[in-house]
């Protein structure tokens, strides 16, 4: 067997969903209390195999999907317990629970915040109710307020997601948004432009998103909106008051081991990288996740690199020179020196005195800033 990091964070991947949204192309499928049952115990024996002395220690817990909080909370309950008796739990600074606005009542909260749970991820996407059903979400506007008016009786962290780019929307429509999700005290805000996948509804309608320029206007609006509220904008897609970023995802980003669970999830232990199946049936016929089967490979020195650049350019702190010395014993400004020149130009980075740093134009653009470094 492979070796186990003394460290890491866990992701509990929930695919259910009571409504499909029309945009998204998730690992989910409908909900159905008939397979809760056999998928959640397969989670658990995917968990145990994890099991190992000393146990592994947990940093932070994430229950994303998918919905989540479509299950009922005996299940949420069995996860955990699971988790405990697998592996260190005594330093685990933050436990997520990704949760849409239909789902909430007090008494889920209430369960939510005794088993622990420190934070909440509210799917409310906007306060406009015609863009809230032209988005297909399971939810209405109404029932998004009387969520976080719930919420707000309870001590959690609260993230809302909100959406931009949707068709014919207007700086207008997504002010509104932010203004009404900055009236219950968010500490941290995710928004994503809409984006049209392939195999989604929305594809298949031709569904057509606000043109580039359009979309670079409001991701502008957006940064400018909420770090003039004092949010600090430590991510491609996120912004939080200061100390209360997302704990589990910077360690994504910072390139740190996390271990996924559930159908579809992926993992990266150091140098290794896996995900587990993505047909319900398989997965819980056998839920035994990659990295223990015997002939399983380890990325290679230049795939491990190209993945840390990637990860390191969604954030502020972006790409610094020593630690692609210490890690891969290499002098990236000598051997990027041309790609830096270039981008630097374009102003989609910005050299610093230590390394460089993605600029706001840069992160919209991230793909192609990315690329470049491949
Ligand atoms: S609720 Fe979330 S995961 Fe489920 S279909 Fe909608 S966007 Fe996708």
């Amino acid at each position: 067997m492979h070796s186990l990091p003394s460290q890491a964070s866990l992701y509990i991947h929930i695919p259910f969903c009571s409504t499909i949204c029309p945009f998204c192309d998730f690992t989910k499928l409908k909900s159905n209390d008939s397979l809760f049952s056999s998928y959640i115990d397969a989670c658990c024996q995917e968990i145990i195999t994890y099991q190992h002395s000393p146990s592994i220690e947990l940093v932070s817990i994430f229950f994303g999907g998918g919905t989540p909080s479509c299950l009922p909370i005996s299940y949420i309950s069995q996860l955990l317990k699971t988790i405990q008796a697998t592996f260190n739990c005594s330093q685990i600074q933050e436990i997520t629970m990704e949760i849409n606005p239909e789902d909430v009542s007090l008494s889920y909260l209430k369960s939510l915040q005794d088993l622990g749970f420190t934070r909440l991820s509210l799917g409310v996407q906007t306060f406009n109710p015609d863009e809230c059903e032209f988005l297909g979400r399971g939810h209405t506007v109404t029932q998004s307020y009387q969520a976080l008016d719930h919420i707000n009786q309870f001590n959690f962290n609260l993230n809302i997601d909100l959406m931009f780019g949707l068709p014919n929307s207007s700086l207008k429509n997504l002010e509104y948004s932010l203004t009404q999700a900055l009236d219950y005290n968010p500490c941290h805000i995710s928004s994503y432009s809409l984006t049209i996948e392939p195999n989604t509804p929305f594809f298949k309608k031709q569904v057509s998103k606000a043109s580039h320029d359009t979309d670079f206007m409001f991701y502008s609006f957006l940064i400018d909106f909420l770090t003039q509220q004092d949010f600090y904008h430590y991510e491609v897609s996120s912004f939080s008051k200061l100390n209360y970023d997302c704990i589990h995802n910077k360690r994504y980003w910072q390139f740190d081991s996390y271990i996924g669970i559930g159908l579809g999830a992926h993992s990266f232990i150091s140098p290794y990288r896996y995900h587990n199946q993505t047909s319900l049936n398989t997965y819980i016929k056998s839920p035994t996740p990659a990295y223990f089967l015997a002939d399983f490979q380890p990325l290679s020195q230049q795939d491990l690199m190209s993945e840390n650049i990637i990860a390191n350019l969604r954030i502020p702190s972006g790409i610094l020179f020593e630690d692609y010395y210490d890690r891969y014993n290499i002098d990236f400004e000598q051997i990027f020196a041309t790609q830096i020149s270039d981008l630097s130009q374009q102003n989609l980075i910005k050299k610093t005195a230590t390394g460089i740093q993605t600029t706001k134009k840069g992160l919209y653009l991230l793909d192609n800033v990315c690329l470049s470094f491949l």
